[in-house]
C-alpha cells in the first residue's frame, strides 16, 4: 500500500485526487494540507471530497506526515510547491507536481529538488491528452507536408488566454516532427483576402463558449482523406487520475525528474 499526502486538499483539483485515490487500489491518503489559515482546517479530508468520512483530517503542517509517506502530490501554487519540494528532498519523499505557472528559476529549483528525490512534474497530467500529443507527433512524421496541419480547440466563456497550452502543445509536436518550430509554422487568425494555405502552416483556431471542459482536434487533410484526432475532457476527474497513476509509477523511483511520457511509457 503506497501512502500519498495530498497538498491543496480543499482545492478543486484537492479534492478530485481525494477521490481518485480512494477509487484506486494499492493507494490511499495518508495526509492531507492546506494553507495555513485556511478554513478546511481540521475538516475531514474524505467529507471534503464528498465521500464518506476517511479519519485524515486537513492539517497545515507537512513535515509529520512526510515520515510515513511515499509521495506527495502536489497541485497548490508556485511558491508553496517549492517549499514542499525542498521538504520532500529532505525526507527523500518522491513528489507528483501538477502546479503550473512556475516561473524560470521556480523551474530551476524544482530541478534541483528532483536531482535529490524522484519528481514527476507534467502542467497537464491527462492520460488522454498526453497519449494525444505521442499520436499527434507520429501521425504528423507518417503523413508528412502533404497533409494540411489545422488544430481546434474550444474552452469554457471564463478561459483567459488563448489558444490554450495543450493546443500550443499539440502544434509544437506537429512541428517538430515535420521538422519544424512552432513559431515559424503558427497561423493563429486568418481573415479577408489571405491567399492560398501553405504547406508548412499549422493554424490553430479558439473557440470560448458555455461551459466546455476542454476540446482538442488535430485535423491533417490531404486531397480525398482527412485524419482527426480528438480529446474531449469532461470534468477534471482526468488530471486527478492521471496525477494517482504518476503517483503508483514514482513510488521508489530513482531520483530524477520525470514527465507524463515517462509514466505512460511513451517515451
Ligand atoms: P484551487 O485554487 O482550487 O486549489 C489550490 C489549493 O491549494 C487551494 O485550496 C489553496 O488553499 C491550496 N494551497 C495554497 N497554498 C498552500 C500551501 N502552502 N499548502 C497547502 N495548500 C495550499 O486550484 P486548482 O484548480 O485545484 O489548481 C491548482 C493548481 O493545479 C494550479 O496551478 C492549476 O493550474 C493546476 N492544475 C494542473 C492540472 C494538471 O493536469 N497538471 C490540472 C488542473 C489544474
Amino acid at each position: 500500500m503506497i501512502d500519498v499526502v495530498v497538498s491543496g486538499a480543499a482545492g478543486r483539483m484537492g479534492r478530485a485526487i481525494v477521490a481518485a485515490v480512494a477509487a484506486q487500489e494499492g493507494v490511499r491518503v495518508s495526509g492531507a494540507v492546506e494553507r495555513e489559515g485556511h478554513s478546511a482546517i481540521g475538516q475531514d479530508a474524505g467529507q471534503l471530497a464528498g465521500l464518506p468520512s476517511s479519519g485524515i483530517l486537513v492539517t497545515s503542517d507537512l513535515l509529520p506526515l512526510l515520515d510515513t509517506a511515499r509521495v506527495l502530490i502536489e497541485f497548490t501554487a508556485p511558491e508553496s510547491t517549492l517549499a514542499h519540494l525542498e521538504a520532500c528532498a529532505r525526507r527523500k519523499v518522491a513528489a507528483v507536481v501538477g502546479t503550473t505557472g512556475l516561473n524560470s528559476n521556480q523551474t530551476l529549483d524544482l530541478e534541483a529538488f528532483a536531482s535529490q528525490t524522484p519528481v514527476v512534474f507534467a502542467p497537464n497530467m491527462s492520460v488522454g491528452v498526453n497519449l494525444l500529443f505521442k499520436l499527434a507527433a507520429q501521425a504528423a512524421a507518417v503523413l508528412g507536408e502533404d497533409y494540411d496541419a489545422e488544430i481546434v480547440e474550444a474552452h469554457h466563456r471564463m478561459k483567459k488566454d488563448a489558444p490554450s497550452g495543450t493546443a500550443l502543445k499539440l502544434a509544437q509536436m506537429v512541428a517538430e516532427a515535420r521538422g519544424r518550430s512552432l513559431d515559424a509554422s503558427a497561423v493563429y487568425a486568418r481573415k479577408g483576402l489571405i491567399g492560398e494555405r501553405t504547406r508548412t502552416e499549422i493554424g490553430i483556431q479558439t473557440v470560448r463558449a458555455g461551459d466546455i471542459v476542454g476540446e482538442h482536434t488535430l485535423i491533417l487533410a490531404a486531397p480525398g482523406e482527412r485524419l482527426e484526432l480528438i480529446h474531449r475532457a469532461t470534468s477534471r476527474d482526468n488530471f486527478a487520475r492521471g496525477a494517482v497513476r504518476a503517483a503508483l509509477w514514482v513510488a521508489g523511483k530513482a531520483p530524477g525528474l520525470y514527465s507524463m511520457q515517462d509514466v505512460l511509457g511513451l517515451k
